[in-house]
């Protein structure tokens, strides 16, 4: 029995021994266990700050793209209520800032828009739709709508796009216009030259004083004719930016003494006084041609449209900078303030029977405007019923 003592001993040193070894191991491994949970959960964590990050991104880009489009866009969740307005939707409509969740009919007030949105939901159409809507600033609208997914495995929403088409109307509208006037402008003269020739071929050319004073009507609507095509002509160039400046210092006060001598016939003809009050010594900078054709028209209307037997001036004076402000002022009748907005507009007459009859075209101060502006400079009017009229424009000035 005593020797088995050591044995026993032995094996209970051993069992103990094992005990501790296999105590060991499992702490070790659950060690790593934890440190490779804690790994894979800051792994994850890093993931998902990615992932947000990237997605932050994804928003902001997303949100720098509509904030920037000219064109309003408006998406719809799948119960057709507002999820987001980009801000040239809510310009275009006079949105407040508060749409979400409301429906179309509800922040827009539009019964078209409303259609179209109902269209789409039946699985319809809706591209390029033009949308005419007086009541707002910006009255003509192209739309386009289509569903798009709306996520989460929701039935899908809308997208509806705005496209602005007001400006591009207006210029449709002043080109249809402008095409009208120029037809009947030239319908009206081409009719009396015809109506004369043929009174002449009827006999009025055998008769010693009819024929003679048709043959002068015939004369002076060749001539309205003539003159509108040269301003049609000078409007074009001017349109397509052709027209080159040549720019020269110019003495101002005998560039206005050449205008003046060219129209002292009809300022005769109204018995009207023409006064050069330029100071000699002013120069400006411009293409004297095209400043001549400035005054030229503004002179000629003083003495067309001013008091017959009365006075027409023309002054300039530094205006500060490297500006000069001309002026040519009349003691006429004067033009009430409403039509003075409009007088730079083609074809704007305040007596349209009386310009035609003094040979006018109707585009004299729009060709003035285009002139002045190509130069730099700017023209205004100041007129008092009663109390004259004065046309203000700037030029650069010439060099001291
Ligand atoms: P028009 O060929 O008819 O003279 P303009 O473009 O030169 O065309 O002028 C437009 C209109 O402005 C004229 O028809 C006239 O009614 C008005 N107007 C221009 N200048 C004067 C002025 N000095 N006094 C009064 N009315 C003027």
């Amino acid at each position: 029995m005593d020797s088995l003592w050591p044995t026993l001993a032995a094996l209970g040193w051993l069992g103990s021994a094992w005990a501790g070894w296999w105590w060991w191991r499992q702490r070790v491994r659950r060690r790593a266990l934890e440190d490779a949970v804690a790994a894979a959960r800051e792994e994850s964590r890093a993931l998902r700050f990615r992932q947000q990050a990237a997605e932050r991104e994804a928003e902001a880009q997303r949100e720098a793209l509509l904030n920037s489009m000219g064109e309003g866009v408006m998406l719809l969740d799948h119960h057709g209520r507002i999820r987001l307005v980009n801000p040239a939707c809510r310009q275009l409509f006079g949105l407040p800032d508060d749409v979400r969740g409301r429906t179309v009919l509800e922040a827009l007030r539009l019964h078209q828009v409303q259609e179209l949105v109902e269209r789409v939901q039946k699985g319809g159409q809706v591209s390029g739709h033009e949308l005419d809507l007086p009541g707002l600033d910006r009255p003509c609208l192209q739309v386009s709508a289509a569903a798009v997914g709306s996520g989460e495995g929701q039935p899908p929403g809308m997208l509806l796009v705005f496209h602005d088409l007001t400006r591009l109307k207006q210029l449709e509208n002043t080109r249809k216009e402008f095409v009208a006037n120029v037809s009947h402008e030239l319908r009206s003269p081409l009719a009396l030259i015809k109506g004369c020739v043929e009174t002449l071929q009827d006999g009025a050319q055998a008769d010693p004083a009819a024929g003679p004073r048709f043959l002068r009507m015939i004369e002076k609507h060749a001539d309205r004719l003539a003159y509108l095509i040269e301003d049609l002509l000078t409007l074009s160039q001017l349109d397509a930016g052709q027209l080159r400046l040549r720019l020269e210092p110019v003495g101002l006060g005998s560039l206005v003494a050449r205008v003046m001598d060219d129209l002292a016939a009809p300022a005769a003809g109204r018995n009207v006084r023409l006064r050069n009050e330029v100071p000699a010594a002013l120069l400006a900078r411009v293409d004297g041609e095209r400043l001549e054709q400035v005054l030229a028209n503004l002179l000629d209307n003083a003495i067309k449209y001013g008091r017959a037997g009365g006075e027409v001036s023309v002054g300039a004076r530094p205006a500060g900078g490297e500006t000069l402000e001309v002026w040519v002022r009349d003691d006429g009748p004067g033009i009430p303030s409403a039509a003075q907005a409009r007088l730079f507009e083609r074809f704007y007459r305040l007596d349209k029977a009386r310009s035609r009859e003094q040979g006018g075209t109707g585009l004299g101060l729009a060709i003035v405007k285009h002139i002045v502006q190509a130069h730099g400079g700017e023209v205004r009017v100041e007129s008092e019923p009663g109390r004259g009229t004065a046309f203000f424009f700037t030029v650069p000035a010439g060099p001291c």
